[in-house]
């Protein structure tokens, strides 16, 4: 596969609005977008340092995977995404050649009308890995 650059850092947090001054006011930074993915249960903001975005990622259900993720002590970053310049699919079918174990099977709508997918930290040093790119119009 070829990764082009990472896309965003995924940040769980219980409340968007409560850390929001941090990376506004002390960072310096921007929140230009508020999103709710409703399939992931997450209120989405971006935030950008450069190329690099941000995502908050605040749970909307106790079922999220994010709500999960805070309640067993999990803080911060909660994933890395990689843009990946020759497809999100054509990269699952590598890494599902190599025997790596695959969130998802098939790249599904994200926020930012990314396509996405992820890969399992068993098999990514221990970093939950998405790939993204753009969706198609
Ligand atoms: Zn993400």
């Amino acid at each position: 596969m070829k990764l082009s650059r990472i896309d965003h850092l995924g940040i769980a947090v219980k409340s968007i609005d409560e850390v929001l001054p941090y990376f506004e006011n002390t960072l310096g930074l921007k929140c230009y977008a508020v999103e709710e993915v409703a399939d992931q249960k997450v209120k989405t903001a971006f935030l950008k340092v450069g190329e690099v975005k941000l995502e908050l990622l605040e749970p909307t259900s106790p079922e999220s995977t994010i709500a999960k993720f805070l309640e067993n002590g999990g803080r911060g970053v909660h994933h890395v995404a990689f843009a990946v310049e020759d497809g999100v699919a054509n990269a699952l079918a590598e890494c599902d050649a190599q025997g790596l174990r695959l969130i998802d099977k098939a790249p599904r709508a994200g926020a930012e009308n990314m396509m996405i997918a992820f890969l399992h930290p068993k098999c990514t040093a221990g970093i939950l890995t998405e790939l993204c790119e753009p969706a198609l119009h």
